[in-house]
């Protein structure tokens, strides 16, 4: 598989971000660190291990384009996406490396991946069919993944009924089986026998099909948990999504020194109001000082994907946790700062990320809003700017 190595070797440009309004809210990509944790992971592998770069979701909120970069930089063997329209962008900008849709196409979809030399997940016999009329037509030898469900019970053909799919495919001379693939329903927790179960009817699919001389080329099935924590699972690639953000899967999953977050979230003080006693805070009135307090407006709130918390929740000024007081509201929320008594109007605030010796975790927002680091991640909104941190220049 040589030829991938050497499509992955033609690098496309690094995209720059486009110049927006300033806006004293924003969030920050630090490209240094990214391209960091790639080295890490590419450290923490076995040598002959592919990686496939999960870049759906504008890589989790980090930009599709940025991360898709570092991630061929450092030998990104595929990159990945989960809709046509995403890997269209990736293609847009210049990346001829190997692009996998995620997820299963709706017909319509079809030519336009033949067209953009765009490798889908084929699950179902009707699609097989279509995919190589379609390759056919284009005179092309299209590669495709099986997808096998192995119990996460999304997408793919049932691990013990595989052999009808693959001898479809393998029967369409138009098509031409590169891979095979299933993934984890939880790969990141402790409790490890549901992935070893999915692990056991991987196999059992892989063999039945090897002991009727069936190959499926490249055999994947761990997202980032499984690549952590269940060696015995890589198989030939793994598909690494939230990893080389710097944010582990879970809490309980294996760490790799000097992985870090990529991704902080900042907002400058806008507006300090000093509350007398039994004066409130926002809509509601949900906070009510006890006490002469100082309480600083930072602008941004829910509509940038902030959760719409009430008195919980902090924010780090001058290295130190003021908390949230009051609800939070779509385009501003409130925090007490009467223990920070240098804070001032304009200082930079974080919501999410490191601020001195304090750090707010993604993992600490997702206990606020009452689910995952995945969700955290990709919450933020679009009206918050992206500010890249390249090497010395800010872009
Ligand atoms: C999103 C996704 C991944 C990446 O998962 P991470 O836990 O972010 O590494 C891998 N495989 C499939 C099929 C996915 O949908």
């Amino acid at each position: 598989m040589t030829t991938l190595t050497e499509e992955v070797m033609a690098a496309p440009p690094t995209p720059l971000a486009r110049d927006r309004a300033p806006r004293p809210a924003w969030i920050e990509i630090d490209l240094r660190q990214l391209r960091r944790n790639f080295q890490l992971i590419n450290q923490a592998k076995p040598r002959q291990l592919r990686h496939l770069a999960v870049v759906k979701d504008e890589a989790y909120g980090h930009g599709a384009l940025p991360v898709a970069t570092a991630a061929v930089a450092a030998g990104a063997a595929f990159l990945a996406v989960s809709t046509l329209e995403e890997a269209m962008a990736l293609r847009e900008a210049g990346f001829r490396s190997r692009i996998l849709i995620l997820g299963d196409r709706h017909e319509a979809e079809l030519p336009w991946c033949v067209a953009h030399n765009l490798t889908c997940c084929l699950s179902e016999p009707d699609t097989v069919a279509r995919l190589a009329q379609l390759a056919a037509r284009a005179g092309q030898r299209v590669p495709v993944h099986l997808k096998i469900n192995t119990g996460m019970n999304r997408y793919g053909v049932r691990w013990n009924e595989t052999l009808p799919l693959v001898q479809k495919i393998l029967a369409e001379k138009s098509l031409l089986l590169e891979g095979a693939l299933s993934h984890f329903a939880q790969s990141d927790e402790t409790e490890k026998t549901f992935a070893r179960l999915q692990l056991a009817r991987f196999h059992e699919a892989l063999n039945e099909l090897a002991a009727r001389g069936l190959t499926v080329g490249l055999r994947h099935l761990c997202n980032s948990g499984g690549f952590l924590d269940l060696p015995e699972a890589h198989f030939d690639m793994v598909r690494l999504g939230i990893l080389p953000l710097g944010v582990f899967p879970s809490a309980v999953c294996r760490r790799i020194p000097g992985l870090a977050a990529v991704m902080s979230v900042k907002a400058r003080l806008a507006a300090i109001q000093h509350l007398q006693p039994g004066d409130h805070v926002g809509y509601g009135m949900r906070y009510t000082a006890a006490a002469p307090r100082r309480i600083a407006v930072l602008p941004l709130g829910y509509g940038d994907g902030f959760p719409r918390v009430r008195n919980q929740g902090w924010a780090l000024i001058h290295g130190r946790r003021a908390p949230v007081v009051g609800g939070v509201s779509m385009d501003a929320l409130t925090v007490d700062i009467t223990e920070i008594p240098e804070a001032k109007l304009w200082d930079e605030a974080v919501l999410m990320g490191r601020q001195g010796d304090e750090e707010i975790t993604v993992h600490d927002i997702a206990q606020l809003k009452n689910s995952a680091s995945y969700d955290v991640l990709c919450s933020w909104r679009e009206r918050l700017p992206r500010v890249y941190l390249h090497d010395e220049t800010t872009v």
